[in-house]
């Protein structure tokens, strides 16, 4: 292969995403440029106006506009008060809940597990210190840790509970109708229901 460090720089990039291995990697960067306007160059175009107008909500780690304060079912700041948090690994969890209808209350979306390698500094960047403000704040009476059935969804949960010893709120976990290895995201309606009303307290 010639030696271009721009592509070889993409394919490194490309690789850490999810479910992607360097030979996959390759065939997607192929791909965007062969089809350079149709492509390559929204996708650019996209991901600058992502990196420019997007973050994360400092409280309860939605993506929001930098431009306004998070409205969405997530932060204290809607009008409407719970007086339960929900506690996700993603936001793609938080959608899934939410299709099921069967939680009403606040989320808190941590942006990964306490394994990931990002999360080199967890308790910050799992907003730990904010979830424990809210609890504190919004009077809430329970949290219910939503984490995958997994390894890493089960130490984050660990984590989590272990960090919140001091603030007496009522902690709970989805019941194991999760099959192990269970993601939240991709179970279905009744599996997450029947998850909910059978979690237990910690
Ligand atoms: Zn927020």
């Amino acid at each position: 292969m010639q030696n271009l460090p721009e592509i070889d720089n993409l394919i490194k990039l490309i690789s850490k995403l999810p479910g992607l291995g360097p030979k996959s990697a390759k065939r997607i960067i192929l791909k965007m440029i062969n089809n350079r306007q149709e492509i390559l160059r929204p996708l650019a175009n996209n991901l600058s106006q992502v990196i420019k107008n997007i973050e994360r909500c400092k409280i309860c780690g939605t993506l929001k506009p930098n431009t306004i304060n998070c409205e969405y079912n997530n932060c204290s700041l809607v009008e409407k008060k719970y007086d339960k948090i929900c506690v996700v690994e993603n936001i793609s969890d938080q959608w899934a809940i939410e299709s099921s209808s069967i939680f009403q209350g606040y989320y808190h979306i941590l942006g990964g597990t306490i394994s990931d390698t990002d999360n080199t500094n967890n308790r910050e960047n799992l907003l730990i210190n904010s979830l424990i403000e809210r609890i504190k704040n919004d009077n809430i009476d329970e949290v219910i840790l939503a984490t995958s059935a997994t390894v890493e969804g089960q130490t984050t949960a660990f984590y989590i509970q272990d960090s919140l010893k001091n603030t007496n709120v009522k902690i709970s976990k989805l019941a194991q109708g999760l099959p192990v290895g269970g993601e939240i995201e991709t179970s279905d309606d009744g599996t997450l229901i029947s998850a909910f009303k059978n979690r237990r307290d910690l």
